[in-house]
């Protein structure tokens, strides 16, 4: 993340208040394309934020604000973009983590992809939204008894191992089914990568998979072969983390998950036929992040098993991988709009929405950082070095940490804020007693709500006492 002075200054004052900045953008009313979904336009004319045709301000008058917008064409598209990359010798598996309803389900097997789940709830609304369970993979580190029992009776695809306890639970449901449950077993590999850096010691020290280093896979594998009557072993899991743009990470990872395939030949005398090397790929929230492209992932990661691959003598696995935020993240904005200005003389500008932490919780858990855009109209006002907040009761409740917007911004304007397609709706909370804001899908000129915005009412209905 680069730190350069703020040539301009903010409006109020000369003194910089803490954090870092980049330089205003050159042009306050262009949209960076990397940030954006593929349809989002500023339409000439009137200097509105248009998606998929559909001017922002007609969406805000209709469904109210806040709210999601997802542009669909881009979500088909990003889909297309990885299964054709990876081709038809691997699985591309969307982690339904990062966002999911019924619709996305739809999209997703109709592009061909392959859906992960990590809950009961999540195998639900996949089953409901029509995936074929064998293109469905449970995931999880603590699966219940009873989401076990049902994903083995839905028949899903695979089950990713996550404990010793484990697989006796998945065994034991597959003999009461009388099936023979496909499974993988998922080992930490010594490897965490985050954003930019990735570090190779001792990352074991968590609570996903079983170790590589101290023998605790090998061990997993030696109990999953033995209960061989009720788990098909078909191959090793890692996924190494969350933001990820460099593939050292990953290369470190597909060696050592090989290593293990190569030890698993050698004492069993078996070839695993898959690898999976999750997901984690990173994308643009701001114009400073530079993710690659999905044929660059599938070529890098491609050429990385197969070297491996090769050096141990090992015939090719079939690759799969997890793609959640990158495919859903880049689709999506949640558009608010401005309830309050509030300059704070020679700190910064206090611009809050009528949403928040309840509907964006990534920037006070993880200091995320995001990029925002005035949506009703464009403005040809200097910048101003603003934080949009939300209207929570929490002085955390920040939206977008520092951000320029221009000067003239007033109560009524419409902000967006791209990139909230993965982690936002999915990680929405009802805190303060807010209503969850609603996700709707816009394609050519029309708009379609595909999760409904809650309701006072809906809050009321759980509170049974
Ligand atoms: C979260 C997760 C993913 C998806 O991660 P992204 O960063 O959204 O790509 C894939 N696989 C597993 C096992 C996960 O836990």
């Amino acid at each position: 993340m680069s730190r350069s002075a703020h040539p301009a200054g903010p409006r109020h004052g000369d003194v910089l208040p803490e954090g870092h900045y980049t330089a205003p953008p050159a042009d306050l009313n262009a949209l960076d394309p990397k940030v954006w979904a593929r349809t989002v336009e500023r339409r000439q004319a009137d200097g509105v934020l248009t998606v998929g045709g559909i001017d922002v301000r007609t969406l805000a008058a209709a469904h109210g604000t806040p709210a999601y917008v997802l542009d669909e064409d881009d979500f088909r598209a990003r889909c297309r973009a990885w299964r054709e990359a990876f081709g038809p010798g691997a699985d591309v598996f969307y982690a339904g983590k990062a966002f999911l309803s019924r619709a996305v389900v739809r999209w997703l097997h109709e592009e061909g992809l392959n859906l992960d789940v990590c809950t009961g709830g999540e195998l639900t609304t996949a089953l409901a939204g029509g995936m074929p369970a064998g293109r469905i993979a449970m995931h999880g580190n603590n699966k219940s008894e009873a989401e076990i029992d049902r994903a083995v009776e839905a028949g899903v695809g695979r089950i990713v191992l996550d404990s010793f306890q484990e697989i006796a639970r998945v065994a034991r449901a597959a003999r009461r089914h009388g099936v023979r449950q496909r499974v993988q077993v998922r080992v930490t590999v010594g490897v965490e990568a985050h954003t930019h850096e990735f570090i190779a010691t001792a990352h074991e020290d968590q609570k996903f998979g079983l170790a590589l280093a101290d023998g605790t896979a090998a061990e997993a594998v030696r109990k999953v072969l033995a209960h061989g009557d009720s788990l098909e072993l078909v191959g090793i899991h890692s996924h190494i983390g969350s933001q990820i743009f460099d593939m050292a990470g990953f290369e470190v990872s597909a060696r050592r998950v090989v290593g293990l395939l190569s030890a698993v030949r050698d004492e069993h005398g078996v070839e695993l036929p898959e690898i999976d090397l999750g997901g984690g790929l990173g994308i643009a929230y701001t114009s400073e992040d530079d993710p690659s492209e999905p044929h660059e992932i599938a070529k890098a990661l491609g050429d990385i098993v197969a070297r491996e691959c090769e050096a141990a003598g090992l015939a090719l696995p079939r690759l799969s991988v997890e793609p959640g935020r990158a495919i859903a993240g880049p689709t999506a904005f949640t558009l608010y709009e401005v309830g309050t200005v509030k300059p704070l003389d020679g700190l910064r500008t206090y611009v809050s929405v009528d949403g928040g932490m309840s509907d964006n919780i990534r920037t006070a858990l993880y200091d995320a950082e995001y990029a925002v855009a005035l949506a009703s109209r464009a403005s040809d006002a200097p910048p101003e070095l603003v934080r949009v907040v939300g209207r929570h009761c929490e002085s955390g409740d920040i939206v977008v940490r520092n951000a320029y917007l221009p000067a003239d911004v007033v109560p009524g304007d419409l902000l967006a804020v791209p990139a909230t397609g993965a982690y936002c709706r999915s990680m929405a909370s009802n805190y303060n007693h807010t209503p969850r804001p609603p996700v709707i899908a816009v394609r050519d000129g029309e708009a379609r709500v595909i999760v409904r915005r809650e309701t006072e009412e809906d809050l009321l209905r759980l509170d049974v006492g």
